[in-house]
């Protein structure tokens, strides 16, 4: 005979069945769930909308300074046929700026035709905390016949007074040729060097046969960047070859796009 006898279900003991926690698991526990409600209570409130948050994104974005040379009064280099190197770096730099946009914020020391002082265009490069600054100049010598590209790391003077500033190869309109010892970018020369060589490979590629030289000199431009930085020649302006060249917007693009896959490539290497 089978006999059915309702179960009455015995009464949950929680105590048996949830994990025993000893008292300092519960006290991480506890101090874990304040802190994220602490810290999504700060979201909200520090970070009140999208513009908040585009800004804190862009704070710890690598950024790319890029300085248009010469601007103002100050021209630069003259082509045969009247265009200014000023106009052709900032078309580049701006050309440049473009293709790293999307993957770096770009920061340009001139945006428009004005002059600037070498000092205000690394001080607006170590202001934006710029991991790398590029300086553009397109007239690297005082002969027509010349037309070479180069590349400049900075290098403190080691000669004479007239020796240095006979290798600067753009001294500026007031003569200025003096070179502070103490500059800031002494540190940063061997990987300036590196991003140098960097910028010589990359620029080669469209350059050839022609050859792209690195040196490294005593520039005023770059000596108070506190981050890797060099100055990059593109030709010179005054030799009516480069000066054609200089003004197809073609041939810009494949120029800005070499110095911008240099930068990348320089960047991608560069410890963190
Ligand atoms: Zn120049």
């Amino acid at each position: 005979m089978l006999s059915i006898i309702a179960q009455v279900p015995k009464p949950i003991n929680r105590r048996q069945r949830l994990p025993r926690l000893t008292e300092s698991k519960m006290a991480i526990s506890r101090v874990k769930f304040i802190t994220s409600i602490a810290l999504s209570l700060l979201i909200c409130v520090a970070i009140p909308d999208a513009y908040a948050k585009r800004k804190l994104f862009e704070a710890q974005m690598t950024v790319v300074a890029i300085d248009p040379g010469h601007g103002g009064k100050d021209s630069g280099a003259r082509g045969p046929n009247g265009t200014l190197e000023k106009a052709v770096t900032l078309n580049l730099a701006r050309m440049i700026a473009q293709q790293l946009d999307t993957d770096y914020r770009v920061v340009l020391t001139r945006d428009d035709d004005y002059a600037l002082e070498h000092s205000d265009r690394t001080a607006a490069a170590n202001h934006a905390r710029a991991d790398i600054f590029i300086s553009l100049h397109s007239g690297n010598s005082f002969s027509q016949a010349s037309n070479r590209s180069a590349v400049y790391y900075y290098l403190p003077f080691q000669g004479s007074a007239f020796k240095a500033a006979s290798e600067v190869p753009h001294p500026s309109e007031d003569g200025e040729t003096a070179v502070r010892w103490n500059s800031i970018q002494t540190k940063h020369r061997v990987t300036s060097k590196k991003l140098a060589m960097q910028m010589q490979a990359g620029l080669t590629s469209i350059w050839q046969p022609q050859e792209v030289t690195v040196r490294g000199i005593p520039m005023l431009v770059l000596e108070g960047a506190d981050m890797p930085a060099v100055v990059v020649e593109i030709g010179n302006l005054a030799n009516a070859r480069a000066e054609k060249q200089l003004t197809d917007s073609q041939y810009l693009l494949k120029i800005a796009g070499a110095i911008a896959r240099a930068i990348t490539a320089f960047l991608a290497q560069k410890p963190q």
